[in-house]
């Protein structure tokens, strides 16, 4: 920055201008982000621009910056990695680095920043920020810029979104691409276990996190594996023991594989590393266990692929949010980042989290572990208490309750099978059996119960087999069987006999909305039938995610990840004519959340959903638009397009009709085909989402329901606590009675929430698609 140096031009104009950068680790989901920023700036009326190559990019400047159009980010919900380019940069790590990214970005003219990476990156922004003023000084002083020039540039606007495969940032639950790293091993490791049984063999995988034990927790947790290793919480100086221990007693019920997950950082108390060989070698010992071992170290395969479905919504909703971040701050706004908390996007200082983030690194080379659990979020130290309580079976006796405490609980899955049911069984049945309750099967829903009751081996009653359960964690559907009949059908009095038959102390139901009806049936038959004075709670679990009580059922995680796939290759398929559009039904009942959150996902043209509504008038504006689109496109587009209609937004209006109506109207211009999942959607294996939040979910029901205690029907009869729904709400997990939920959270006619949390990501996948606000006609 010679000040001999004539001062350079900046491209000045009224409109704001942002700029959009990845770093640090690739993610999958980062190009979401981008596309999702480009697309809202664009909308808002701000100008977008891309940095290439990370920091890279705007240290060099030139050609790395680049203004995008509404058309450049056109599929890239669909491509891994990230599509501008990442780089560790050292320049950075210098003022004269910084100084010259700043030069950068006034040249252009932009005034404010999106940044999209892990802790470094991260920090590498809020240093920038923070000098920001002293390098706009040093180009004035220099002569870079003039103090004219320089005058709108005062103040630098910077954004963080987290992306990183690690989810090792302090203050989110998720980091966008974690979901997809996750399963990514999960997939492998279920791989894996299939090998391992056949040959009974002990296998040790070895994922990333250096710092972060996120990856080898949740897998652990999913795939129900025997022992885990991770940097925040090393486990007692005799682990040896403990891990042989564990693994010996599986192997004693009847385990045929072994599977150990070891973080890349796994360490002891005393800080040394634990490699995956030394785990080897421990199970292989002939003196001791002398299992067949094998090591699998998944490495970069964790990285790699397309975002899943969750991704790629926390990388829109994150991107939209970080636009309107860019747009609402002022010079004394602190720097922020992007958060998402249980179900809640939320912003936070960006410093703080950087902080509490490298706090955990720092605590773990001091070997003050506690600290270390602590800093992580309420969800990592609940999995791993979840873990323990679910591998550790029997072993650890400390956990069982007294004799007298000690309850007989009731498994019934209602309606139809979504992912994550078996997992949050197993959970369920490992956690009663670590407290020393008595865990019992009722096999196909009520319709089973009431019509083959009887404990013989083909009863409807039936104990659980802890070595059969145990094989459930990553298995789809329902193993004990399920039934959509409400009790009210089977026979209340003969449900009511049957309780008291079996003398149950608590039920627990997993299921979806047939099941939230039931709850509520047995509820208001308790003045009947004093036998149902017992605690129930209900664990929601249906693909349509239509349960009042809870923004999140079990399985609609695992049919939003069939459903992005399935509309990823319809789209795909298209590329060689491209003038094609795809009419997809998506099953739901009447809510219409996977309807728009796959086209959320996947960058539909247009969702139509029961809520809203078809009407004529709405197809009309939808063909002209389809019109208007197909003759701009000058061949830029490499797929084709999507539309996604629920089974029952319309009664008229199917996914063959329209199609067929935009056939018609398109009078050759572009072709149409109708795709129908079907039952697709209820997925084969369920994500590791479902899987974990099962786990999760499942023993804080039967925690729910030991703390009532054995027959206490009185004091049941007049709790609201004792009929509950578990649901995740806003930012937490909650209780709700089932009376409240029946009178005040219900659209009993319709089958779900009256208030539906996502109806707003309508509007999102809207806008970001291109399509023109629909004004119905007066
Ligand atoms: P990952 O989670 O994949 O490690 P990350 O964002 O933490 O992602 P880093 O390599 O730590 O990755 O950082 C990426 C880039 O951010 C660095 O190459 C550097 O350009 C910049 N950066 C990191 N730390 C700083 C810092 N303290 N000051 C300035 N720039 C930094």
């Amino acid at each position: 920055f010679a000040s001999q140096t004539p001062p350079a031009t900046t491209k000045m104009a009224g409109k704001k201008k942002i700029a959009i950068m990845t770093s640090g680790g690739d993610s999958p989901g980062m190009n979401g982000v981008v596309r999702a920023c480009v697309r809202m700036a664009i909308h808002l009326g701000c100008e977008a621009y891309c940095v290439y190559e990370g920091y890279e990019g705007l240290v060099r400047g030139g050609n790395l910056i680049r203004r995008m159009q509404w058309l450049d980010v056109r599929g890239w919900l669909s491509e891994g990695g990230t599509l501008i380019g990442t780089a560790r940069c050292m320049a950075f790590f210098e003022r004269a680095g910084r100084l010259a990214a700043a030069k950068n970005l006034i040249a252009e003219g932009i005034d404010a920043l999106i940044i999209c990476g892990g802790d470094g990156s991260l920090t590498g922004a809020d240093r920038f920020r923070a000098e920001w003023p002293s390098l706009i000084q040093e180009l004035e002083d220099t002569g870079v810029y003039t103090a004219e020039q320089l005058a709108p540039y005062r103040h630098l606007n910077i954004v963080g979104l987290v992306g990183s495969i690690d989810n090792d940032l302090s203050g989110t639950d998720a980091t966008i691409g974690c979901y997809s790293a996750l399963a990514r091993v999960c997939y492998a490791v279920d791989l894996i276990e299939a090998t391992a049984s056949s040959h009974s063999r002990a296998f040790v995988v070895e994922v990333m996190g250096r710092h972060c034990g996120w990856l080898a927790l949740m897998a652990g947790v999913a795939t129900g594996a025997d022992f885990i290793f991770i940097p925040e919480k090393p486990r007692e100086d005799n682990w040896r023991e403990e891990m042989c221990g564990i693994v010996e007693h599986h192997r004693k019920l009847g385990k045929r594989k072994t599977i150990v997950i070891i973080a890349e950082g796994a360490l002891d108390r005393e800080g040394n590393k634990i490699s995956p060989e030394m785990v080897k070698d421990l199970l292989a010992d002939k003196n001791g266990l002398g299992l067949d071992t094998r090591i699998t170290t998944l490495g970069h395969v964790q990285r790699g692929g397309t975002a899943v479905a969750y991704d790629r919504m926390l990388a829109t909703l994150q991107g939209v949010e970080a636009v309107k971040a860019v747009l609402e701050a002022t010079p004394d706004t602190p720097t922020c980042v992007i958060t998402i908390n249980e179900n809640k996007i939320v912003r936070k200082g960006l410093m703080e989290a950087v902080q509490e983030t490298k706090m955990v690194a720092k605590a773990i080379e001091c070997q003050d572990f506690d600290r270390a659990m602590g800093l992580r979020d309420t969800e990592f130290s609940e999995q791993y208490r979840s873990f323990m309580m679910t591998t550790a079976v029997q072993v650890n006796h400390k956990m069982q309750v007294a004799e007298k405490d000690r309850m007989k609980i009731g498994f019934i899955n209602v309606g139809a099978p979504a992912g994550g049911m078996n997992a949050a069984v197993r959970a369920g049945v490992a956690y009663c059996l670590s407290r020393g309750h008595e865990p019992v099967a009722i096999y196909n829903g009520f319709a089973g119960f009431a019509r083959h009751h009887g404990d013989s081996p083909l009863g409807a009653v039936r104990p659980f087999d802890w070595l059969e359960v145990d094989g459930w964690a990553s298995k789809g559907g329902s193993e004990i069987g399920t039934n959509r009949e409400l009790p009210s059908e089977s026979g209340m009095e003969r449900i009511a006999d049957l309780i008291e038959h079996y003398k149950f102390d608590a039920l627990f139901l997993i299921g979806g909305f047939e099941a939230f009806h039931a709850v509520s049936q047995l509820r208001k038959a308790r003045d009947q039938y004093p036998s149902l004075c017992i605690p129930i709670t209900l664990l929601p679990a249906t693909i349509s995610n239509n349960v009042p009580g809870t923004e999140y059922s079990l399985g609609s995680d695992t049919c939003l990840n069939e459903l992005v796939e399935y509309c990823d290759k319809i789209k795909q398929s298209a590329s060689a004519t491209r003038r094609r559009v795809f009419v997809i039904e998506t099953q739901g009942g009447r809510s219409g959340y996977v309807a728009t959150l796959s086209g959320l996902g996947v960058g539909a043209t247009a969702v139509y959903t029961p809520e809203e509504g078809v009407s004529l008038d709405m197809l009309a504006a939808d063909v002209r638009h389809l019109k208007s689109v197909f003759a701009q496109d000058q061949g830029q587009s490499r797929a084709g397009r999507l539309i996604l209609i629920n089974e029952k937004a319309s009664k008229v209006y199917n996914a063959r009709l329209i199609a067929e109506i935009l056939r018609e109207e398109a009078h050759g211009r572009f072709e149409s085909r109708e795709g129908i999942p079907g039952h697709m959607q209820q997925g084969g294996v369920p994500s590791p989402m479902d899987r974990c939040r099962a786990v999760r979910l499942a023993i804080r029901c039967i925690q729910h329901l030991e703390q009532f205690g054995r027959n206490v029907h009185n004091k049941v009869k007049n709790d609201p606590m004792s009929a509950t729904v578990i649901g995740i709400k806003g930012a937490s997990v909650v209780f709700t009675p089932v009376t409240k939920v029946e009178e005040e959270e219900t659209d009993w006619p319709n089958r779900r929430p009256k208030a539906e949390f996502w109806l707003g990501m309508k509007d999102i996948g809207d806008i970001l698609g291109g399509r023109p606000k629909y004004h119905p006609p007066e």
